[in-house]
């Protein structure tokens, strides 16, 4: 970070955009059979139409479609859960052909925007390197986890994706392809920046004034502080300011991993248990104590519930009691092996847990894909009991969920509120997610289309519940097209603050071509 700090004190807060490169655009192909698997995303929401769709190879390629056509929504693995990534009528910007992976030290990687994180980890790992800030789903691709600032379990340990980005290549909606370094273009002191172009014209940026919640993920909008980074408001901005082509990522030694189920017989329990081992990783950090938990997952009663009875048998994991709840943790082996165990087993018998874990040692391929596949389930249990719903009730029932965050110390109360306000409503829910970073997500499981509204209502109030907490209702799945999630995103900033978005908007492209309606309304 010291080169950083150097780079920070050269740092301007204007840049120039090269002019874009004249090239004819690839071709657009227009076939209703090939675009029909591109027409939504894993929100599954009904609708989607496009125009046609491309397959750029090079930033040049995209700057050529940019400037050919009037709106553009570029897309990676179309794993969205906000709708960001499902067409209303754009031509579709398919970024898998943007692909290399060129490792440059051992502690970064240049890395394609369409590289899949999966083809990613799996390169890194001929060097013994990883990169640490991955969402559960690992097939998303580099530039949609850059655009969505995408966070996974292990975000109490590493952060999000934004604390790993260096370097991006960006299209911008004029087509001017910019390579924007970490530490070299920072805001003005009255808070903006300059677009420089050879013609003369100068783009001014103003940076937004609302304030972030302290939160360790947040994909909530545009990204916004006093003296920030240029590089900060393409990250997280969801393909409205700019095509992700290229970037280059820090990444770290591969970390020797376990994994340890354990059975809680209560919430209350279970959050003990969590800070216990919040304590023990903080200690370790600083080179204090064996035990370095990374991520703290977490299954309600509710979620067991509906978990069929061969997921636990493939886990080799008894069903638990009827209200009793599941940890899954996963430690980074840092310190001798058997210290660590020890130390887990200590704390376990501290915070009162009756019941054996089941543990997965680092190299047991087997045993820890068999424990994350228990945990993977979960969604995977609900999202197929609303499918069911989709086709046998109503066809406008969609996934009704929240992707809340709150500071650790709120998670009690959260959870309370989560479960309060579901059962007042008189609504089925789920709740899962990364317990270590306060981040959950209380899902409905709509039994018919009035639920499907109830649930949407019971989500917006536990989101005001929230943001009283100091917590934030938008964590690390982004607000793409979600009507629920735009709604949270003015109930987190206010009308002021989307219009300060607007600006930003305007400013970068002026004619709303870049994914319009994602984050917030097009005019
Ligand atoms: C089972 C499952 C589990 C998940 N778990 C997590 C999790 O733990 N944490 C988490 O953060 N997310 C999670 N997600 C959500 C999703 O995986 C992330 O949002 C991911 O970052 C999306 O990447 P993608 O390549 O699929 O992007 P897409 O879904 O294709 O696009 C997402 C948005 O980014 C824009 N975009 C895509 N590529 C680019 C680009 N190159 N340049 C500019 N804009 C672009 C799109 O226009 C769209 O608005 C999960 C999803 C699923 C299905």
């Amino acid at each position: 970070m010291g080169n950083n700090r150097l780079a920070g004190a050269l740092s301007t807060h204007r840049i120039s955009v090269p002019p874009p490169p004249a090239l004819d655009a690839p071709p657009v192909d227009t076939r209703p059979d090939l675009l029909a698997s591109f027409l939504s995303d894993a929100a599954h929401v009904a609708g989607g139409f496009a125009v046609g769709i491309a397959f750029p190879h090079a930033a040049a390629d995209v700057s050529a479609l940019v400037a050919s056509a009037p709106r553009v929504l570029p897309i990676g693995a179309q794993s969205s859960l906000t709708g960001g990534a499902t067409p209303r009528g754009e031509l579709l910007l398919a970024t898998r052909g943007l692909t290399g992976v060129t490792l440059q030290s051992r502690t970064t990687v240049r890395v394609g925007a369409g590289v899949p994180l999966v083809e990613l980890q799996r390169e890194l790992a001929t060097h013994r390197l990883y990169y640490p800030p991955v969402p559960t789903f690992d097939g998303a691709f580099v530039g949609g986890t850059i655009s969505t600032n995408a966070a996974g379990a292990a975000t109490f340990k590493y952060g999000s994706t934004r604390q790993w980005v260096e370097r991006i290549t960006v299209v911008l909606a004029d087509g001017g392809i910019l390579t924007i370094h970490r530490g070299e273009t920072s805001a003005s002191a009255d808070g903006r920046f300059e677009l420089t172009y050879p013609s003369g014209r100068v783009v001014r940026v103003p940076v937004p004034t609302y304030r972030m919640p302290d939160v360790p993920k947040l994909s909530a909008g545009y990204y916004a502080r006093p003296g920030m980074d240029l590089i900060d408001l393409f990250i997280g901005s969801e393909g409205t300011l700019g095509i992700v082509v290229e970037a280059t990522l820090r990444v770290i030694p591969l970390p020797r991993r376990a994994f340890v189920l354990v059975t809680c017989d209560s919430d209350q329990q279970a959050l003990a248990l969590a800070a216990a081992l919040r304590r023990e990783s903080a200690l370790r950090w600083h080179d204090d104590g064996p035990l370095d938990v990374a991520a703290i997952e977490y299954i309600d009663d509710q979620s067991l519930a509906h978990l069929p009875d061969d997921a636990f048998i493939r886990a080799s994991f008894p069903r638990p009691a009827p209200a009793a709840v599941i940890l899954l943790a996963q430690l980074d082996v840092t310190y001798d092996e058997t210290a660590t165990i020890e130390r887990l087993g200590a704390v376990l018998a501290s915070c009162g847990v009756q019941t054996d874990p089941l543990v997965a040692l680092p190299g047991d391929v087997d045993a820890s894909a068999r424990l994350v596949e228990l945990r993977e389930g979960v969604p995977a249990a609900i999202n197929g009991l609303i499918a069911a719903a989709t086709a046998r009730v109503h066809p406008h029932i969609e996934k009704t969920a929240g992707d809340f965050i709150v500071p650790f110390d709120r998670l009690g109360a959260a959870l309370t509120l989560y479960r309060r306000t579901f059962e007042r409503h008189g609504l089925d829910y789920a709740i899962w997610g990364h317990l270590s970073d306060g981040n959950l997500h209380p899902n409905v499981v709509p039994r018919s289309l009035d639920e499907m509204h109830r649930g949407r209502a019971a989500l917006l109030e536990i989101a005001r519940g929230v943001i009283a907490m100091r917590g934030a209702p938008l964590a690390e799945h982004g607000v793409g097209r979600s009507v629920l999630k735009q709604q949270l995103l003015l109930e987190l900033y206010g009308e002021g603050g989307i219009e300060e978005m607007r600006a930003v908007k305007r400013a970068l492209d002026p004619s709303w071509k870049l994914a319009p309606g994602v984050i917030f309304a097009a005019p």
